[in-house]
């Protein structure tokens, strides 16, 4: 034996449907918010920096890392909003979870469904504290991968029982709609975004279209409103008019990146804004009155993802749902890398060897 076996807890696509299924989405959300919620009160204990982001033409490639001193964890994601056209998703991502003390990974996951799962559950622990009291109507513009999640967070958080479907894609808001059946929804599909903000208390916009796009204007947005804004959040890619945040008291992740991935890129470098962890941690209020125009400038920060990891290792250890990677080199001797690979048949070559053209650079 040269080496130990430090296997690497892995959870697949099928493990998370598996997992998910066991509880039920509902459950899982709550569990989340919850999660998240709890991480951001004790927001000061984590290293925190705006994620490194590698924009292309057509979309971003992200690293999203951050850690709370016992464990580190980082996210892979992309954002490309062209991606549907041939089959492909907009957003997919996998993370990873790992000791501090050691340096050790602990899991390995896919997170596209988690993230879906996070930013739903964020979003609706961000309303409990902003959106009026007693809400029960959602509008729902942007009817894609992420919507039923965000549907059914607000549901489980909120009680809402009220959808105002809207997509420029009437094919999608019909499977949202669809996919919402059994969930106890009233659902309305409506024409334009102006109908679907009709009578709801609450707006979420989770459009994708790398584009300062204007998916709500000024006069769409009446008093007292709690305005859940997802789907912007990279430079040049905004869902709502200026005018809006000029009105609207916002709520913010981590500022340094918000004030570059949100929607108050548009807006100067000064404009006053209010951490989300302060309004849970009671720093800072959330609404004060029922006519307030509340707005969540959703982003996407790496410490939900820590917390959705930090439940998924949870899940995964108690219900026996990952799988074991052989994914960390580990010799007996630790300091003889070399030797358990010579052991393992890498020896001298016979000949002397000539150089090959073996890197391609395409
Ligand atoms: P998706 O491509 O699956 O769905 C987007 C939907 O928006 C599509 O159905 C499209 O037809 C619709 N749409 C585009 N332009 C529209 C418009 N002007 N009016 C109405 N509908 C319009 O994407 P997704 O995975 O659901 O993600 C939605 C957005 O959320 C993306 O921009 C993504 O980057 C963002 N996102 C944010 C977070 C976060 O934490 N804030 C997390 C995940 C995804």
């Amino acid at each position: 034996m040269d080496r130990k076996l430090n296997l690497v807890r892995f959870v697949s696509v099928d493990r998370m449907m598996r997992i998910v299924g066991r509880h039920g989405i509902e459950r899982v959300l709550t569990d989340l918010a919850a999660c998240v919620e709890a991480d951001f009160r004790r927001w000061e204990v984590f290293d925190k920096t705006a994620r490194v982001a590698s924009h292309s033409r057509d979309g971003v490639i992200e690293l999203m890392p951050t850690s709370d001193g016992r464990h580190y964890a980082f996210k892979y994601v992309n954002g490309h909003p062209l991606n549907t056209r041939d089959g492909r998703q907009t957003v997919t991502a996998f993370g990873v979870w790992a000791d501090v003390a050691t340096g050790y990974p602990l899991l390995l996951s896919e997170m596209t469904i988690l993230t879906a799962l996070r930013t739903a559950a964020t979003s609706a622990m961000a309303a409990s504290h902003l959106a009026p009291h007693g809400a029960h109507t959602m509008a729902l513009i942007g009817n894609g991968a992420q919507s039923e999640f965000q549907a059914l967070a607000f549901r489980a958080v909120l009680g809402i029982d009220r959808l105002r479907l809207y997509d420029t894609d009437p094919a999608a808001s019909t499977r949202c709609a669809h996919n919402l059946a059994g969930f106890g929804f009233e659902i309305a599909i409506c024409r334009s975004p102006d109908e679907a903000v009709l009578g709801a208390q609450i707006v979420t916009t989770a459009t994708a279209d790398k584009a300062n796009a204007t998916i709500l204007t000024d006069n769409m947005v009446g008093a007292g409103i709690h305005i859940n804004a997802v789907g912007g959040d990279c430079p040049g890619k905004t869902e709502l008019h200026a005018d809006i945040l000029r009105r609207s008291d916002i709520f913010v992740e981590y500022p340094p990146q918000t004030r570059i991935e949100g929607e108050i890129q548009q807006l100067a470098a000064d404009h006053p804004v209010t951490e989300l962890w302060r309004v849970v941690t009671g720093q800072a209020e959330g609404r004060r009155e029922a006519r307030q125009i509340t707005l969540f400038d959703s982003v996407g920060f790496a410490i939900e993802d820590f917390s959705a990891l930090r439940w998924l290792a949870g899940e995964a250890a108690r219900t026996g749902e990952y799988d074991e990677l052989d994914l960390l080199a580990d010799p007996d001797e630790p300091r003889d890398l070399f030797g358990m690979l010579l052991r393992a048949g890498a020896g001298p070559a016979v000949a002397p060897q000539r150089p090959r053209e073996v890197c391609e650079t395409r």
